[in-house]
């Protein structure tokens, strides 16, 4: 072959491997889902149901009449943000789903103070572009900037940040509509019992109308970026970044690869920087630009082991390239998500999460390992954060200083499959509870209610006070039925 031969057949090759991954992953999900709208679900895809009605929250005096006509009609209320939990948190069958994202207006901001007032339907996002101009950003929040503020405090959400904790600790007050159909102010000392139980409450106390959060400023951050292997991850952890007071982010993430099957993580830190003037980074930059490539590695990494170690490779190699780079905080806090996002028929990608202790770090991922290896799990990424103990919310998953392992998996949607990843599922779990650890309540419910109990040992508070707060059970999702009054009965 001549080489202008050779050159053109690599550059069909190469274009032949795209359009064919770019086929796999871009073919869409329709079914009933798109075409009835009164059929539900949310993220998982999992467990659609039938719904009296979707109402799209838009003031005060209208949601109230809406907890008056379900009280008359002896129907169920579910709230809505952007639906990306995962276990049926956000409907239930036959009932009224509120959905707060058109409830979204920021309606104070005092910038001295470092305070902002906004409707729970917003989303980071529109917090991030008012609060830029004026170097403040927000204390605690998910990796990605998508999410509501009602939806993530009420899940106590966490992120990057390594100092601030989970998401309660920023919540000043906020505002709930009761079952009764009042509008009550709730703060640490104003109706401070349900402080505690509507921040991770998952929506069954009542509507969050809207929430004080206490900001911080927006700094400038250099990316330091390594290797460790799991067995030394807890020291490099403690020693340089928990004990630099000037690293104020940070993420890792774990090797799926299967040469080196959670075995070797690579770290990303975010340290303080002041020797450069900020003005130069702190406009919010333009985020999703490497859409395309991403997803084609994605794709490839969920269905060949040999995209996994080829992802892997190319992943440290970009974050590597990060090195030394600038970042402001607020750039930090709206990564990339759109790239992640699957609509395959009959599969999708699902969340897990184990909140382990930070010294249990390496003994846990190596009996997960055991779990893992020999199962056809299909494990796609695993990434690790901190987060501080919380011992203010009724159900905190960080009962001591935690790793949080944020797994996803790409799992089949059947019955079969569903199966066989729910058995898996609870086997982690109870490798977490030998540790000591504890999972994360907005997904998919596989774990069993007795692991519920002992990963959630106030679980009982949580449900008499439901049964106070709520006797008629207005507020209702999937996570009461299936986990609430399961083990309070
Ligand atoms: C791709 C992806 C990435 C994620 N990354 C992270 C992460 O980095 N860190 C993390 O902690 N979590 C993460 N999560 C989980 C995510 O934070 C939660 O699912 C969160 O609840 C999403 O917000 P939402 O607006 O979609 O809430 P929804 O899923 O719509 O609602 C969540 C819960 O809040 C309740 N609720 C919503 N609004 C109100 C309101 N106004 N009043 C009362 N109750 C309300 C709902 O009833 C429901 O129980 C991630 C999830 C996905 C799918």
């Amino acid at each position: 072959m001549d080489q202008k031969l050779r050159l053109l057949w690599k550059k069909e090759t190469i274009a032949f491997v795209l359009l064919f991954t770019l086929c796999l992953w871009n073919y869409k999900y329709t079914d009933a889902l798109d075409q009835d709208p009164y059929l539900i679900t949310d993220y998982s895809r999992l467990h659609p149901v039938k719904v009296e009605k979707v109402v799209a929250g838009k003031e005060k005096e209208q949601l109230i009449q809406l907890i008056k006509e379900a009280k008359r009609k002896h129907l169920t209320i579910s709230i809505a943000g952007q639906r990306h939990s995962q276990g049926g948190h956000t409907y239930y069958k036959d009932g009224i789903v509120i959905d707060m994202t058109s409830y979204n207006k920021i309606l104070a901001f005092d910038p001295a103070k470092k305070k902002i007032t906004v409707q729970a339907g917003a989303t980071w996002k529109e917090i991030q572009e008012k609060i830029n101009p004026y170097h403040l950003s927000i204390k605690t929040m998910q990796s990605q900037n998508i999410f509501t503020v009602g939806g993530s405090i009420s899940i106590n959400a966490h992120g990057r940040d390594i100092r601030n904790g989970s998401m309660i600790k920023s919540v000043e007050s906020f505002r709930l509509l009761t079952a009764e159909g009042k509008i009550i102010q709730v703060s640490r000392t104003e109706n401070a019992d349900l402080f505690p139980l509507v921040l991770g409450g998952f929506g069954l106390y009542g509507v969050i109308l809207d929430v004080t959060l206490t900001l911080t400023d927006d700094e400038l951050y250099r990316m330091t970026t390594g290797s460790v292997s799991v067995d030394h991850y807890t020291d490099y952890f403690l020693q340089q970044v928990k004990g630099n007071p000037k690293m104020r982010m940070h993420i890792a993430r774990i090797s799926i690869a299967p040469s080196n099957f959670l075995q070797d993580m690579y770290v990303l830190n975010y340290k303080q920087e002041k020797s450069v003037p900020f003005t130069k980074y702190n406009q919010l930059e333009e985020r999703e630009k490497w859409i395309i490539p991403s997803k084609i590695g994605f794709q490839i990494n969920r269905n060949f082991d040999w995209g996994k170690e080829v992802f892997w490779k190319l992943q440290r190699k970009f974050i590597f390239s990060q090195n030394n780079k600038l970042i402001s905080r607020n750039n930090v806090m709206r990564s990339e998500s759109e790239f992640m996002e699957y609509k395959g028929i009959g599969e999708n990608d699902l969340l897990q999460e184990y909140f382990i202790p930070v010294h249990q770090f390496a003994p846990f991922v190596a009996d997960m390992r055991k779990v893992l290896k020999g199962s056809n799990v299909n494990l796609l990424n695993i990434t690790v954060r901190y987060v501080n103990k919380d011992q203010e919310a009724t159900l905190s998953y960080a009962n001591s200083d935690m790793f949080a392992l944020v797994c996803l998996f790409h799992v089949s949607l059947d019955d079969k499959g569903q199966k066989a990843f729910r058995g898996h599922i609870q086997q982690i779990i109870d490798v977490a509870e030998k540790y000591h650890g504890t999972y994360y309540l907005p997904y998919a419910p596989y774990p069993t209610v007795k692991q519920y109990q002992r990963a959630y040992p106030n679980y009982q508070r949580f449900y008499q006070k439901k049964n106070q707060y709520d006797p008629d059970h207005l507020f209702m999702n999937y996570f009461y039925q299936q986990y609430v009054k399961e083990s309070g009965s």
